[in-house]
């Protein structure tokens, strides 16, 4: 679904060339849920960014279906800084994000009720955002994203900030949703334990310039509640993971 060719990214700035990310080959196939994952600064977002179309990488191509990527629209950035409107209520903040998509009034209130429903905000349909707690927060804008139905969501850091135990619901929460939407999610942090529990497949990433270090295929099953961290399988992916990190970081 999406081929990462041979990118990579330098940006210019006052000091001089920083070089992101180098060389990254990979294929993200249809209704994975890919996290690529590496020390701060290591070219995650701007990964994230070339996929979105915001950033043109200075060398390769992204393609998405065969096609090059070359704007913004195709992919879906979820938790934009500013997805979320403070001088609409909830349910209007879901309303906004299908503004262009031609449906019907009825079939953009099914949307959004399917939308509140699905994020679990229902009873907090007519709160204003400042109303919200950062988790509900966090609900809606994953409601905003999910709710025009993207194919493809781009998560970068999704659940930084959040205590544990509301990190530890969204988690929950953004699985269940990445699965009931069928859609393909491309997902940055350096939070190891959110890479395993949420992904299909982890992609570590070296220090900057970014480039991939190892793919850990994740072998749970679909269905992922918090005891799986638990498990020996689970424990055992995290070590290897922790592992792979530290033996970077000693280089
Ligand atoms: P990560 O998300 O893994 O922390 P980023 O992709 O944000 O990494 O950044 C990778 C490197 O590129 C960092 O060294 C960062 O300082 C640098 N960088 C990011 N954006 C810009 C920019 N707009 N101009 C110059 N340097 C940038
Ligand atoms: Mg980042």
């Amino acid at each position: 679904m999406i081929q990462l060719s041979n990118i990579s990214h330098t940006y210019t700035s006052t000091t001089g060339p920083i070089c992101a990310l180098n060389g990254l080959n990979f294929y993200i196939q249809e209704n994975e849920f890919v996290t690529f994952v590496g020390p701060s600064g290591c070219g995650k977002s701007t990964l994230l960014h070339i996929v979105a179309g915001f950033v043109r990488p200075t060398e390769g191509t992204v393609r998405i279906q065969e096609e090059p990527v070359l704007r913004p629209g195709r992919a879906r950035m979820v938790f934009q800084a500013d997805a979320v409107f403070p001088w609409l209520s909830a349910q209007q903040n879901i309303e906004y994000g299908l503004r262009h998509s031609g449906l019907s009034e009825t079939d953009r209130r099914g949307r959004v009720t399917g939308a509140l429903t699905a994020a679990g905000l229902t009873d907090f349909a007519t709160k204003w955002p400042r109303e919200l707690s950062g988790g509900m927060r966090k609900r809606l804008e994953l409601a905003r994203a999910y709710v025009s139905h993207p194919d493809i969501w781009l998560l970068d850091e999704p659940l930084a900030s959040l205590d544990y135990f509301t990190r530890e619901e969204m988690q929950v929460l953004v699985h269940n949703l990445w699965r009931s939407a069928n859609s393909t999610v491309v997902c940055a942090t350096h939070d190891l334990e959110e890479a395993l529990f949420l992904s299909t497949q982890v992609v570590i990433l070296t220090r900057r310039p970014g480039q991939i270090k190892e793919v850990v295929n994740v072998t749970f099953g679909s269905e992922r509640t918090p005891k799986i961290k638990l498990s020996d399988e689970f424990v055992t992916l995290r070590r290897r993971l922790l592992t792979l990190i530290e033996r970077q970081q000693s280089q």
